[in-house]
């Protein structure tokens, strides 16, 4: 039977030293770090997303803006709303909630964030960066796979890595991470003939699909690390991964839940991302 790996555990023990840096900031009289959240909309998956955040910076003591613009707002306004927040010494990372609505093209809202200001790791110039092996912000979401995976105790050096998902947001960028640590990777998607053949010699496997239980036990190395980082409602509401846990469980050596794996780590590392924004703007 896998052990768990326990994302809230996890992600709790990242909140709390980031409270105890954020306590020692105020207590010196410093200003503490900012973010700015956008939402576009009223995506109910998307508010959910953002009201997870918000609370997070509450949490850790951070200061948070929030903006929410309607659903027909203009690209121009929204465009104008981030170069203010760009100028604004007070705000230390900024993040556009995602997906915005179709008259708005993402590609340039992502591109107005300053680069130093994108604690979303989603800016070109950041992307570059982390595919160069040079300073970067690294995206929330695979930068929390990497920390669950280094939970387990587990050397990811000379390990097969397969990641099925070859999305920018989380399967491109955690392959690269899995790179830099010297694992073998393979990026698995959408045109894999056999995926099952893979993800079978995999001694680390990372689910980025979107699709509920696609990844079954009989699917899984003995003894492997299993990320679930899919999340998908299912018909009664519920919330539930691209691992079918049950049978995986049976064969991984760990493996995360969902809820409560990939999904709190993310925002953990929202607020870290914050944080080393905050720290670099006071070197500056
Ligand atoms: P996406 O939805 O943009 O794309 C899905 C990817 O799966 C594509 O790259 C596609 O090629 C691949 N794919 C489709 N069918 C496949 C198959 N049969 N075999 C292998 N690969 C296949 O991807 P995304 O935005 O990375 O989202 C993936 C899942 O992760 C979603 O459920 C999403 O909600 C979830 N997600 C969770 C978090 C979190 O914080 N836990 C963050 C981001 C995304």
């Amino acid at each position: 039977m896998a052990k768990i790996i326990d994302g809230k555990a996890v992600s709790l023990e990242v909140k709390e030293a980031l409270r105890d840096k954020c306590a020692e900031i105020a207590a010196s009289g410093k200003r503490v770090p900012c973010i700015a959240v956008i939402i576009v909309g009223d995506n109910p998956a998307s508010r959910s997303y953002v009201r997870g955040k918000l609370k997070a910076a509450e949490f850790t003591g951070f200061e948070s803006r929030l903006a929410e613009l309607p659903e027909d707002v203009r690209e121009a306004e929204l465009l104008h709303m981030i170069d203010g927040l760009n100028k604004d010494a007070g705000v230390d990372g900024i993040l556009v909630q995602l997906p915005l609505p179709g008259h708005i093209d993402e590609d340039k809202v992502l591109d107005a964030i300053l680069p130093e200001k994108d604690v979303d790791g989603f800016h070109p110039v950041n992307v570059a960066n982390l595919w160069l092996g040079r300073p970067c912000t690294v995206p929330c979401t695979p930068k929390g796979i990497i920390k669950l995976i280094e939970s387990t105790g587990l050397e990811i050096a000379g390990k097969k890595a397969v990641v099925a998902g070859r999305s920018n947001i989380v399967g491109k960028p955690v392959a690269k991470l899995l790179l830099d640590r010297n694992a073998t990777v393979t990026i698995a998607h959408s045109r894999t003939p056999d995926l099952a053949a893979l993800t079978r010699e995999a001694d680390i496997l990372v689910a980025a699909v979107g699709r509920p239980g696609i990844i079954t036990g009989e699917m899984i190395k003995p003894g492997s690390v299993v990320i679930d980082v899919g999340i998908n409602r299912t018909a009664d509401g519920k919330l539930t991964g691209d691992v079918d846990f049950a049978s995986a469980s049976e064969v991984a050596g760990f493996i995360t839940p969902v809820p409560g794996g990939v999904g709190p780590m993310t925002i953990a590392m929202l607020m870290e991302n914050t944080y080393d924004a905050w720290l670099a703007m006071q070197e500056r």
